[in-house]
């Protein structure tokens, strides 16, 4: 496949995320929501497609613990989701995308105590956002 992006397949998943920078979608969601440029490509185009474009950190590719389901998140402008570890809220399931200087004293730490490296990619924090906590203060101090 020659032009990268500019094919009309890759084109239209990137805008359909852009569209929805803050939901995240799985493979199937995107197959069925995006129309005519992906008609023509098949199903399995599509998730090579989306498994590229994370694989690049246009997206991130996120499997919830839970239930298993893999799905995938446009990186909206905070650089590549490959290279930076996110937060997840427990409550209202929004993903951060975290700046690794924040990290990055405590990721010398963990290499000098057990020489372990991060993989930012793979790094997801589990938690309460602000907003979530906000509105738990309210009902519990009503
Ligand atoms: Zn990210
Ligand atoms: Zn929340």
């Amino acid at each position: 496949m020659k032009g990268g992006y500019n094919t009309a397949p890759t084109s239209a998943i990137l805008a359909f995320f852009k569209q929805n920078p803050e939901k995240r979608f799985t493979a199937r969601d995107v197959g069925n929501s995006v129309n005519s440029p992906v008609e023509q490509a098949n199903r399995s185009s599509v998730y090579r497609i989306i498994d590229k474009l994370s694989n690049e950190g246009f997206l991130l590719k996120y499997t919830d613990v839970n239930d298993k389901t893999t799905s995938y998140l446009y990186s909206e402008g905070h650089g590549p989701c490959n290279k930076h570890a996110h937060a997840k809220c427990s409550e209202c399931d929004k993903v951060f995308h975290l700046k690794n200087e924040i990290l990055e004293e405590a990721a010398k730490k963990i290499i000098d105590e057990y020489g372990f490296d991060i993989h930012y990619k793979d790094l997801m924090i589990t938690g309460i956002c602000k907003e979530c906590k906000e509105k738990m203060n309210k009902t519990r101090h009503p």
